[in-house]
């Protein structure tokens, strides 16, 4: 048996005693990916957010608004986006886009050992945490119910305009009253993996065939990553496009979720139009479909497709 049928075999079975485990909740791991010949992209669930809509939604047109999400059979009785964290293998290095929120975050959120146990997988096996940014459903998930580091063996890569935002003790008392508490919980965590960390630039190849990619304004320093490998490429970008309607139909609205949100707006357009013009796949943390997708245009506005495995 060849090694991609091998790595196919084993995400197959990974699939079938995830399901089995868990019943009802397919969702916990999704969408497996195979990128050139010899590199998969999963997408495993951490759970999901149950989010204020106002929060999200309030500075958006509110008529239109609600009738961009009725096409999408949504509405604004709820927001509860999903988590998917993204695992990246090539036989060498075993990734890990984002760590998830941990235990103290949110009761709906924090699956990730669980997943990890239901597909075999032992955080000892991750290589590199790579991090988009620092917000608490990305990050707490560094460390476990003792505060010990969840991934021991992991080197936690960091972009370092978002480690220097939230590293500075100025930021919990500047961020605002509504995310004191996001600043305290992330230098409370980095401090923790200070000594597993490396940091990196925009620009830069982080890994063999992953770059880093700029997409500032949902946080300071926030980092999409491109990953290819060949002809073969997918963007994992996080959350500067956070859900599957209004980020694509109106990128320009202003999204409460984003700490600079003209600074995001500008970010999604150009990340919109980069994946589009190089016909790239793309997977994000709070996508359906286990985040993975493609985008298509019509006039103005995008369309995310989701692929569903
Ligand atoms: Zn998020």
């Amino acid at each position: 048996m060849g090694r991609k049928q091998q790595l196919s075999r084993r995400i197959f079975l990974y699939q079938g005693a995830c399901l089995a485990a868990l019943g009802s909740q397919a969702e916990i791991v999704r969408a497996d990916l195979p990128l050139g010949s010899s590199a998969w992209i999963t997408t495993l669930s951490d759970g999901y957010l149950s989010l204020p809509p106002e929060m999200v939604f309030g500075a958006m047109p509110q008529k239109e608004l609600e009738e961009l999400l009725a096409r999408h059979q949504t509405s604004l009785s709820k927001y509860e986006p999903n988590c998917n964290v993204v695992l990246y293998r090539d036989g060498e290095n075993t990734v890990l886009f984002d760590a998830g929120a941990g235990p103290d975050f949110m009761a709906t959120s924090g699956k990730l050992p669980e997943t990890f146990d239901a597909i075999g997988l032992s955080p000892d096996e991750i290589t590199h945490v790579v991090l988009t940014h620092a917000h608490p459903d990305h990050i707490w998930g560094v460390l476990d119910g003792f505060d010990d580091p969840f991934f021991p063996k992991a080197v936690h890569l960091f972009g370092r305009k978002e480690w220097d935002y939230w590293w500075n003790p100025a930021t919990v008392d500047s961020i605002g009253a509504d995310r004191a508490s996001f600043a305290a919980g992330a230098k409370r965590r980095m401090e923790a993996i200070e000594d597993q960390v490396e940091f990196f630039d925009d620009g830069q190849e982080i890994l063999p065939g992953i770059a880093a990619r700029a997409a500032y304004g949902h946080t300071p320093g926030h980092m999409a990553f491109e990953v290819r490998k060949g002809n073969d490429a997918v963007m994992v970008v996080g959350d500067a496009l956070g859900n599957p309607h209004v980020a694509f139909e109106r990128p320009g609205w202003l999204n409460g979720t984003d700490q600079d949100p003209k600074a995001a707006a500008t970010a999604r357009k150009s990340l919109l139009e980069q994946i589009l013009a190089e016909q790239m796949r793309l997977v994000g943390f709070h996508l359906p479909s286990g985040g993975f997708g493609r985008v298509e245009k019509a006039g103005s506005a995008y369309r995310f497709i989701g692929e569903p495995s």
